[in-house]
């Protein structure tokens, strides 16, 4: 984009100026629609989804054997809901802001197998194609105890096959370790973002791990370039892909169990506020639409995303979605929340998602390591920079009280409120690494 273009596309979506300023700012999505009205702009149903939960049940005898981790849940691959009353405290003591209802972390950070939210999309598409060669060679019915994946002979069978994705990181440890373990010749394409931590533990899985000096972006083109080459490869499409995007969607239906065996209810009077933070988007807008699904309108959700990356909210707020990176109007990508560190936008996900979405914000770097440090000291609980985008949602939703009236909230209806900070990452950060980021939280704060 040229000066001119730029100052054009300013004039129009005033919010791109902010957003070039580097400022944090919250955006409300002003297409935003009823979940009927909205649903067609996803292509994907509640069947989808349900396909998508009914894989994951006959995974789970394989993930059990296979990671004895997952065992204390039967195989599936889920986190806790925990209340978290302190940092809520010192949230409004913080930003001198009450926050109405109440607050939750979802532990994402600590699923099973990969630390991180990309345990529910990454590893089920890496079960779905699995599941699709076996079943394509006669191997495995539906039937089946899933557990015989867990042999020799199923390993040699898959090891024909390989599979490549590009990462930040996460989603390179999770694809990497499921695959490896079923036997798959298995490539992460690593963004310079990524962590030397997490290549080291995909190369102890016996993962092939290519580094690149570039940014996410060119690291999953280059995964894509490479496995274009060699017909034996699957590719992951972390920007296109339904499959991932499925696998995280299941996790509505499943958060409304967590809340019904609580006796939480969601519904007119008790509004549900879940704030997701945003990398290329599979995983919030997976996560979101299976949200929405699950509660309807009842739900209102918001992508939070690091001020040097706001791709999504940059790609939906123009319309422009994919056809455009924050590079192209000078804002460089660069952020330690390397889970986020995205300039382009999924355009499938900005596409399905936007009339569905709520909001969006961003945060600076500071910011999230403030969060880090008062949730290590209120509730000693840690988690890796990005995964702490969503905790200021709480805060700005209940400062910008235009959100409220937009929806005709009464006091009492905000009094009900619940509000989930998606935890997406942290539980496998190493101690001396987490110990930095603490250092840097004590900086900040
Ligand atoms: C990947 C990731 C996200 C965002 O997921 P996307 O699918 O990239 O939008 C958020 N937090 C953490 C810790 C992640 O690893």
């Amino acid at each position: 984009m040229n000066p001119q273009q730029i100052q054009q596309l300013t004039k129009q979506y005033p919010i791109v100026k902010t957003l070039i300023e580097l400022k944090e700012t919250i955006w409300f999505n002003p297409d935003f629609t009823t979940l009927e009205e909205g649903l067609p702009y996803v292509g994907l149903n509640q069947a989808d989804i349900h396909d998508a939960r009914d894989r994951l049940a006959r995974f789970a005898p394989y993930l059990m054997t296979a990671f004895p981790e997952t065992a204390a849940n039967n195989g599936i691959i889920e986190s806790e809901l925990v209340s978290i009353p302190k940092m809520q405290q010192q949230l409004e003591a913080q930003y001198r802001q009450k926050i109405e209802g109440t607050l939750w972390l979802k532990k994402d950070s600590h699923l099973p197998i990969s630390g991180s939210i990309k345990a529910r999309g990454g590893i089920y598409e890496v079960l779905y194609f699995a599941e699709k060669l076996a079943l394509d060679a006669g191997l495995l019915t539906l039937q089946d105890d899933y557990a015989k994946l867990n042999t020799s002979e199923f390993k040699k069978f898959f090891s024909q096959y390989s599979i490549a994705v590009g990462s930040t990181g996460n989603l390179g440890l999770s694809i990497g370790i499921m695959s490896a373990q079923l036997g798959f010749n298995v490539t992460v394409h690593m963004s310079a973002d990524a962590r030397q931590w997490k290549k080291d533990k995909l190369r102890a899985h016996g993962v092939t791990v290519i580094e690149y000096a570039e940014d996410y972006g060119v690291a999953v083109e280059a995964g894509r370039k490479t496995a274009l080459t060699n017909p034996n490869c699957y590719f992951i499409d972390d920007e296109n892909s339904k499959n991932l995007f499925l696998g995280y969607a299941v996790a509505g239906e499943r958060l409304k169990q967590q809340l019904q065996q609580r006796d939480i209810q969601v519904d007119q009077e008790h509004p549900l506020f879940v704030y997701l933070p945003c990398g290329v988007g599979g995983g919030p807008g997976g996560v979101a639409f299976g949200l929405k699904m699950a509660f309807g309108d009842h739900v209102h959700c918001f992508f939070a995303e690091p001020t040097h990356s706001p791709c999504m909210l940059l790609g939906i707020a123009t319309g422009l979605h994919d056809q455009i990176s924050v590079q192209e109007i000078g804002i460089d990508n660069i952020t330690d929340a390397d889970g986020l560190a995205v300039g382009r936008a999924s355009g499938f996900v900005g596409r399905a998602m936007q009339h569905l979405l709520d909001g969006l914000y961003t945060l600076d770097d500071q910011t999230l390591y403030q969060l880090l440090g008062l949730l290590n000291r209120t509730e000693a609980l840690q988690l890796e920079p990005s995964a702490l985008a969503g905790m200021l949602g709480p805060v700005l939703i209940c400062k910008h009280s235009e959100y409220a009236a937009m929806h005709h909230f009464t006091a009492q209806q905000l009094q009900n409120a619940h509000h989930i900070v998606w935890g997406t990452g942290g539980g496998m950060v190493p101690q001396e690494e987490m110990a930095n980021y603490l250092a840097k939280a004590a900086i900040a704060n």
